[in-house]
């Protein structure tokens, strides 16, 4: 079946090569900006866009996720095209057996026989190899030109982090500050004399909190056909959809960064780290899902907080974390990604290899503080960070899961999940897989952290304060465990040695007791065993 080409019918084999540039654009890479940074020309040139099952199948995605990618590049295909762009679009719905990019590519490839490729380098190396993989097939050039969407190129990164023995965000971020100009006085020092404010960033609610309702973008005609779509061809796919409300446009990102900077900057640093029942957004800013499809810009993103500090809006505590997290964190994951390679998602430096629970799909645990994290996953495909790494991430590293199985959830189950962002965040940060990579300690809590950060364990069957029972929280049996487990390999990590001193003055009966313990949670929450094997 040929493919449909925006005001044109092509057919297989033309003999002519009418087609200059096939531009990929992928579904991560919405900005229009991107057709002239590869120099495109819309009367020689076409752009290819492809909705491909497998990107919503391998591995499974949240159908809120699959349903955001699909209308904003429907979305964004109506915009180029009304801008007088040819565009060959392959959707979800074409009934063409081709289920991934290399088998779409190579059919777009052999209709068009353009004379070259060209895309943006693409957010993950599966991808990129099976756009490679297509072009080399149909022995077709395949142009790649650097992503300008972020603020540090991946050859920067590579500098940077050559021949340093640990790869520290602080160090990168003072740099990121320092290159851009950023929050400094004009003698170079850091705006109000500190680079880092996360001391005042820590705090926790006493009474119920209030924060303003999160703007909406109800789904209009092109989501709802979407909507329509994915529950016909892929009627599997795991949370639910009825509460979407992502922007699919660059206007309705452009409304959400607003609505942050305006009514939830100022109390995002104060309770950057707070969780609360029932509030599953709080003062967080709801951006990494456009930031990631390229709808927005980082450097607007941060101009936008930065300007709001300026005119006394906002405070510097809520400001300079927000921009840390834009230019620190966000380049710091995706410098990591690129520079450690291929290899990376597949590391399991802690050697566990437990199951994922079944819960993690369906919300269905009698853990109050899981239950929470899950509905916010299940009915929003999100979830804000200390969600993600101090509870998901938390239970599944100490309790022995194997990392790739958690990546997979994480790479499937959010809105913004892109694999240069979700997998140094799971492999390297929750998981710490990487062997401290991205951090230099595992991020391993038990349940007194989650008691002292939210209301959860108030309204919990299990008793936070206990270690080893059937009501015990089972993320204090599973710290201890953990740490127990992992003594000898973290004896020479300076940044554990609290929790080891306390681990060294458990006596054997203890030690004993919490291990089994530990293997009756694992196995009733379906974990099984931590070793090989498993
Ligand atoms: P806010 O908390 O309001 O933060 C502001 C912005 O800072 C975010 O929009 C995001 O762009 C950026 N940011 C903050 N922390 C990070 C970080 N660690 N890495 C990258 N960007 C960051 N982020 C994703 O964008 N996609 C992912 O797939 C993803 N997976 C994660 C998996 C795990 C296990 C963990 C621990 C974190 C993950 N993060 C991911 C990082 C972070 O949790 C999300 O960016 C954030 O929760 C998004 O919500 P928000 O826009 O409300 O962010
Ligand atoms: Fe979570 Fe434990 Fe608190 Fe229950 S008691 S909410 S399981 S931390």
């Amino acid at each position: 079946m040929p493919h449909s080409l925006s005001g044109m019918t092509t057919r297989r084999r033309r003999t002519s090569r009418a087609v200059g540039t096939l531009a990929v654009v992928l579904g991560d890479q919405l900005d229009p900006a991107y057709l002239h940074v590869l120099g495109l020309d819309p009367g020689r040139d076409v752009v290819a866009m492809m909705e491909v099952p497998s990107a919503s199948t391998d591995p499974p995605s949240h159908v809120q996720r699959s349903v955001l990618f699909l209308s904003a590049m429907r979305h964004h295909a109506d915009a180029l095209r009304q801008a007088g762009w040819r565009v060959a679009y392959r959707s979800l719905v074409s009934d063409d057996g081709l289920r991934d990019f290399q088998q779409t590519l190579g059919g777009l490839i052999a209709d068009l026989e353009p004379r070259e490729v060209a895309c943006i380098e693409p957010g993950s190396h599966g991808v990129r190899a099976q756009i490679e993989r297509a072009c080399a097939a149909s022995d077709t050039t395949l142009r790649v030109a650097p992503d300008p969407h972020f603020l540090c190129t991946t050859d920067a990164f590579a500098d940077w982090a050559t021949g340093r023995r640990e790869l520290i965000l602080e160090y990168f971020y003072r740099q990121q500050r320092r290159t851009l100009g950023l929050l400094l006085t004009e003698d170079g020092k850091p705006v109000g004399g500190s680079w880092n404010y996360d001391k005042d960033n820590r705090k926790r609610f006493r009474d119920p909190p209030d924060p303003p309702p999160v703007a909406r973008f109800d789904p209009d005609a092109v989501t709802r056909q979407v909507i329509a779509d994915v529950r016909r061809v892929l009627p599997d796919l795991p949370g639910r959809v009825d509460r979407f409300s992502w922007p699919v446009t660059r206007a309705q990102a452009l409304t959400a960064l607003d609505d942050f900077i305006e009514n939830r900057l100022a109390l995002f640093g104060d309770y950057q780290d707070a969780m609360w029942a029932g509030h599953h957004t709080l003062y967080h800013a709801l951006l990494s899902a456009s930031l990631n499809l390229k709808l927005l810009d980082p450097r607007e993103v941060c101009a936008a907080a930065i300007a709001a500090y300026d005119a006394g809006r906002a405070p510097l505590n809520a400001v300079e974390g927000f921009v840390r997290q834009i230019i620190g964190w966000r380049e710091f994951v995706r410098g990591v990604y690129w520079h450690a390679g291929e290899g990376y998602a597949r590391l399991n430096e802690l050697d566990q290899h437990g199951a994922l629970p079944e819960f993690y799909w369906s919300g269905n645990t009698d853990m109050n503080c899981m239950r929470h994290a899950l509905d916010s996953v299940l009915d929003l495909a999100y979830g804000h960070h200390i969600a993600r790494l101090m509870v998901t991430g938390n239970f599944a590293l100490i309790a022995g899961v194997h990392p790739s199985r958690v990546n997979d959830w994480y790479l499937g189950m959010y809105a913004d999940a892109v694999e240069w962002v979700t997998t140094p965040n799971t492999v390297g940060m929750a998981m710490h897989a990487d062997g401290g990579v991205v951090g230099t300690k595992p991020y391993a809590a038990s349940g007194k952290y989650i008691q002292r950060m939210s209301n959860y364990c108030a309204a919990c069957r299990y008793d936070v304060r206990k270690r080893t029972g059937d009501d015990a929280c089972p993320f204090n049996t599973l710290y201890w465990d953990f740490l127990i487990r992992n003594e000898a390999r973290f004896r020479d990590n300076r940044r554990m040695a609290m929790s080891l001193r306390n681990t060294a003055r458990l006596g054997s009966a203890e030690r004993v007791e919490i291990s089994i313990s530990a293997r009756a949670t694992r196995d009733r929450f379906g974990v099984g065993p931590v070793g090989a094997g498993a």
